[in-house]
């Protein structure tokens, strides 16, 4: 799997359409306080199915649309669009849009799908809102802290194995 650009529009601080190319190897995102580096990482792990409130700094799931400042009105929409290549080398381009009052939903290659989809697309590249391949602030000190369970997790989804938990339970029905 991997990145090749981001499009953000409406999300978070990312108000006016943003459009971000992201190079081969190890990227880092630096800049002042405030400036959006976590919503930045935020943007991917929601594009990618992320929903819980904790992990996108959020109350609801509404919270992610640009909320308006003293100078500039509210969006009534949040987008944000992850080009690249799936693990298979396929070009694959994922698309999930908020809408006030409307729901989000997600498309890929320009097909509407289900977000059990996604889910499903980024389990079997290793790779998704949890992956390790996404390092944010204070996740190194995680590491060395982390229980020996959260670990094995950590070594399933760099190997590759993790979409097989997924599969299990979608096939259990849970
Ligand atoms: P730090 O270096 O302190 O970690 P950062 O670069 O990670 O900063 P972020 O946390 O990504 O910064 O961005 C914070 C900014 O995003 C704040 O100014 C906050 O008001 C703004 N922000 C977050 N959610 C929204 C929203 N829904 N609408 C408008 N602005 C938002
Ligand atoms: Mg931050």
């Amino acid at each position: 799997m991997e990145i090749h650009r981001l499009k953000l529009s409406g999300f978070k601080s990312f108000v006016e359409p943003a459009e971000l190319r992201v190079e081969p190897g190890l990227t880092g995102v630096v800049g002042p306080n405030g400036c959006g580096k976590s919503n930045l990482l935020e943007a991917i792990r929601w594009v990618m199915g992320e929903n819980s409130p904790k992990s996108m700094r959020s109350g609801g799931m509404e919270d992610v649309i640009f909320a308006g400042t003293q100078s500039r009105p509210p969006r009534d929409f949040a987008e944000v669009v992850l080009h690249g290549r799936d693990a298979e080398g396929e070009e694959l381009s994922v698309t999930r849009r908020i809408e006030r009052g409307a729901g989000s939903a997600y498309r890929v290659n320009g097909r509407d799908v289900r977000a059990k989809d996604v889910a499903l697309t980024f389990a079997d590249a290793a790779t998704g809102a949890h992956s390790p391949a996404l390092v944010s602030q204070g996740k190194i000190a995680q590491v060395i802290a982390a229980k020996p369970t959260e670990r094995r997790a950590m070594l399933e989804e760099a190997a590759g194995i993790a979409g097989l938990h997924v599969r299990r339970k979608d096939a259990e029905g849970k």
